[in-house]
């Protein structure tokens, strides 16, 4: 098995600004003392660092990247909206939608980021390497075609996806998204067609704020293609892959895609501050266990995972290298030091039988029962 993690220390110079958890400092919202907002560098930078600390740093390849260009861009972003994010990013820096703050160079920073997803999706297409993660920030799955929000400001996804489709002439692509907010920008851009499955697990109601979503399949081309499963807070590791048993994997062998990119935020871990939900390091394992599982069977392993969120510091980068411990099939030295805390932090079985039940309806209503 052969493994390569795309990561640009340019992308860890992403600034945000000065915020409080995620929100702009002013009137009512006091400017934090010292650590700044949600999405800091360190969320991420402490993934490759742990990861280039173990031993599994002689089980990845740490190839290099270009940056996405502007005709990758173009694919998937109208030109007045590059436009208006260039030349604001030029200026100094702002927020042209809804909670996606950037500073100066800005865009060349997402340019970066893109071009990572774009790397990391090319070298698993060509053969270089059998799986791949891109250590993306900022992150894409909330951003829209022609409107940046939540963190996001290029759809990082769709451009690797639209530029595989032009290389490589990929022609079903499976896009399973494990951050703990709703995907709705990739949602949203594949909405229409039927050539990109887009499944995403996420809480109920969480991001964006009062989505749910299990009722919005798809249109035109597209109906049936798009799949909401969305989970109480207080969802646990047994939940979690209760879902991905029943509904996830049925769904990926359905369409049996080309190739399976994950949108892997690391959100729903036990502590994240954006989020209520239960996860640790050995749920992100045993899941990206069952995505390696389902690329095998279905697309001779190929297998891409693009980050997107996860803002617990201190947590996150346990997951991210159990992730990699799963795609490199090799187990490293780290212990996580977290892991029987949070493994008993889990909801009771009367709970999971509760979260089982929703996911039997769920799984009916997607004609996967
Ligand atoms: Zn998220």
């Amino acid at each position: 098995m052969s493994t390569a993690f795309f990561s640009d220390e340019l992308t860890f110079w992403h600034s945000t600004g000065v915020q409080a958890l995620f929100l702009p400092i002013g009137r009512w919202v006091q400017p934090p003392a010292g650590s700044v907002g949600a999405d800091t560098p360190e969320s991420k930078r402490r993934i490759l660092n742990l990861l280039k600390a173990s031993d599994l740093a002689t089980k990845v390849a740490f190839p290099s990247s270009s940056p996405a260009i502007m005709e990758d861009l173009l694919r998937v972003h109208p030109r007045r909206y590059l436009d208006a994010f260039k030349t604001a990013s030029d200026a100094g820096g702002g927020d042209l939608g809804d909670l996606a703050p950037f500073s100066q160079g800005g865009f060349e920073i997402a340019q970066v980021s893109a071009g990572l997803a774009k790397s990391a999706t090319r070298a698993v297409l060509n053969g270089e390497f059998d799986n791949a993660y891109a250590l993306c920030r900022p992150a894409g799955h909330h951003c829209l075609a022609d409107r940046p929000m939540g963190f996001c400001l290029l759809a990082n996804i769709p451009i690797a996806i639209e530029a595989a489709k032009a290389e490589f002439g990929v022609e079903r692509v499976a896009v399973v998204d494990w951050d703990v907010h709703h995907g709705n920008g990739t949602q949203s851009i594949y909405y229409d067609r039927s050539d990109v499955l887009t499944i995403s697990v996420h809480q109920d109601r969480c991001f964006p704020p009062g989505y749910s979503g299990a009722e919005d399949r798809g249109e035109g081309k597209g109906t049936g293609y798009n799949l909401n499963i969305p989970l109480p807070a207080g969802s646990g590791h047994e939940t979690y892959l209760h879902a991905f048993r029943k509904i996830v994997v049925p769904a990926l062998e359905k369409y049996s895609p080309d190739l399976i990119i994950v949108a892997s935020g690391l959100d729903a871990n036990a502590v994240d501050p954006l989020a209520r939900m239960l996860l640790h390091s050995a749920s992100y394992r045993e899941l990206t266990a069952l995505m390696m599982d389902a690329a095998a069977r279905l697309c001779g392993g190929r297998l891409v995972a693009v980050h997107e969120g996860g803002y617990a510091e201190a947590y996150v980068p346990y997951c991210g290298v159990a992730i990699l411990e799963a795609m490199t099939g090799h187990r490293s030295n780290v212990i996580d030091p977290e892991l029987d805390f949070f493994s008993a932090w889990q909801p009771d079985d009367r709970m999971i039988a509760f979260h089982k039940e929703l996911l039997a309806e769920l799984q009916q209503h997607f004609g996967l029962a």
